[in-house]
């Protein structure tokens, strides 16, 4: 018999796919560049399902039913591009090709765009979960044509994780790049709220002179309420841990530098051409970047002046029930934002994503599955052309509740000398958001002094200049 899928990059992830797959009932061709990769899956794994492994990619393409399904699970970039090259001639008009892997979205319109001109359908596809989620259901978050959608969907969705109500983490996000570009913001989401977390850390750990495992019953602790989510709950594990080497905190002797792959910086880049503030992702990568930067810091260090404060708060509780609030509401932010940019690149692109069912279809198999989506999921039914998530009842309220002890943190990070950048950043966000007046006014003026770029005003229809350099008087531009 043929397999009803197929899936070439048998690394981690692609191996936990492929099994997926089979364990869900389909017969599964399974390749890898270097063969052993395929030959140990379907060593230690074959009892699972059926798989069929084949050495060369012909032999895999020719072991697949028509229209074929071909997952591609290589590295982002070069490698992607060289599997797909070398798929395309064994391929026949009305096959699908899914990229699974992490590749930027504009790469996923160019190749979508060549492949369509073959008569091939390229589906490009967030899939999100790590190698856990790979296995046991992840989110995915396919793009490309609709019309593949139909044959697709129905297997993706069988492996796909499953929410509390049944419906499967998977849905049609859009045409070509938007898969992708969904992954994308859920990876930039998933960088603000690692910050998020890591700030309440170490305020809580600087402020009232915590050990890790202390630190992190206060997590377990969290995440039996609004803060639940996978996130929450690893971070109490990674700070219960005890190092085997040194019987010390194995936070304490892990580097305090952050590494990257490139979706954050994506996320934030993208942010930027929309013209969308996602400060909270933005001041996310910022941070990894600043702990990364090892000869600066040391440069700095006992050298730059802290003048700073002792933390001063009422009691040990309401300290930690003020970090809580701080965290949960710049939460709300960086997700409110995050929405904010798939909806500026659907509008942008044509590709009508409705923002619900992203909230749905995060709610679990992914990194940043949270108890919270639910919430993110009833605000867009209320409401599904919501302007931001920050304005939605049911948030303004949860905010409202939380903004007095957001101040109270932000004030003694700055007084302290304790950063909390994402913190403080979501903070003046949504300050900037329900302020009556911004300075902009300022500088629309400074910039049509310097360069003559008008301004309107708030008491009549038009554009105006002022004759900076003449005698002041306004003219209409
Ligand atoms: P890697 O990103 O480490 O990629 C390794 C795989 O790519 C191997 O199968 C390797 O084959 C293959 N490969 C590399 N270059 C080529 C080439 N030129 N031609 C053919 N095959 C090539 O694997 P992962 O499983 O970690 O990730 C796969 C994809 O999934 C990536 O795009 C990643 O960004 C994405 N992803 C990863 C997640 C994770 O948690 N790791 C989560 C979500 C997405 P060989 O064995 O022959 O070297």
């Amino acid at each position: 018999a043929l397999a009803q899928i197929g899936v070439t990059g048998l690394a981690v992830m692609g191996r936990n796919l492929a099994r997926n797959f089979a364990r869900n009932g389909f017969t599964v061709a399974v390749h890898n560049r270097s063969a052993q990769k395929m030959h140990s899956l379907i060593e230690d794994h074959g009892d699972e399902g059926t798989f069929i492994g084949s050495e060369s990619l012909e032999e895999f393409v020719a072991s697949l039913e028509t229209p074929r399904k071909v997952v591609v699970m290589v590295q982002a970039g070069g490698p992607t591009d060289a599997v797909i090259d070398a798929l395309v001639p064994l391929l026949d008009q009305g096959d699908i090709i899914v990229d699974a892997g992490n590749a930027l979205y504009t790469d996923t319109m160019r190749r979508e765009k060549d492949l369509a001109s073959k008569g091939l359908h390229f589906v490009g596809s967030g899939v999100s979960g790590g190698e856990e989620g790979a296995l046991l259901g992840p989110s995915i978050m396919p793009g490309g044509p609709a019309e593949s959608y139909v044959t697709l969907g129905p297997i993706l969705e069988k492996i796909a994780a499953k929410a509390e109500d049944g419906t499967p983490c998977c849905v049609h996000i859009g045409p070509d790049g938007a898969g992708h570009f969904v992954k994308m913001v859920h990876n930039g989401i998933e960088y603000a709220d690692m910050q998020l977390i890591g700030e309440a850390y170490d305020l809580l750990r600087q402020g009232l002179d915590l050990e890790p495992a202390e630190i992190a019953d206060i997590f377990a602790e969290w995440n039996q309420g609004d803060l639940e989510s996978f996130l929450i709950e690893i971070t109490a594990e990674v700070l219960r841990q005890t190092d085997a080497r040194t019987g010390k905190a194995l936070v304490d002797v892990i580097k305090d530098e952050a590494g990257q792959k490139g979706t954050g910086r994506w996320t934030v880049k993208s942010g930027l051409d929309l013209g969308v503030p996602i400060t909270g992702i933005a001041e996310a990568t910022f941070a990894r970047a600043i702990s990364s930067q090892v000869a600066q810091r040391q440069a700095a260090r006992g050298v730059l002046a802290g003048d700073a404060q002792e933390f001063a708060f009422e009691s040990r509780d309401a300290f930690i029930e003020d970090v809580r609030l701080a965290l949960y509401a710049s939460k709300v932010v960086a997700y409110a934002q995050g929405f904010d940019q798939i909806r500026a690149a659907s509008d942008e692109y044509d590709w009508d994503i409705a923002l619900g069912d992203m909230a749905k279809i995060w709610r679990e198999g992914c990194i940043i599955r949270a108890r919270f989506l639910d919430r993110i999921t009833e605000a867009f039914e209320r409401d599904a052309a919501l302007s931001s998530l920050l304005v939605d009842p049911y948030f303004v309220d949860e905010v409202a509740g939380s903004v007095a002890a957001w101040r109270r943190v932000v004030a003694q990070s700055a007084l302290t000398g304790v950063p909390a950048p994402a913190f403080a950043s979501s903070l003046a966000y949504y300050d900037s958001l329900r302020a009556e007046r911004l300075p902009a006014a300022l500088i629309q003026g400074q910039r049509d002094f310097f360069g003559a770029h008008t301004y309107k005003r708030v008491d009549a229809e038009g554009t105006f200049h002022t004759l900076w350099s003449g005698d002041r008087s306004e003219v209409e531009a």
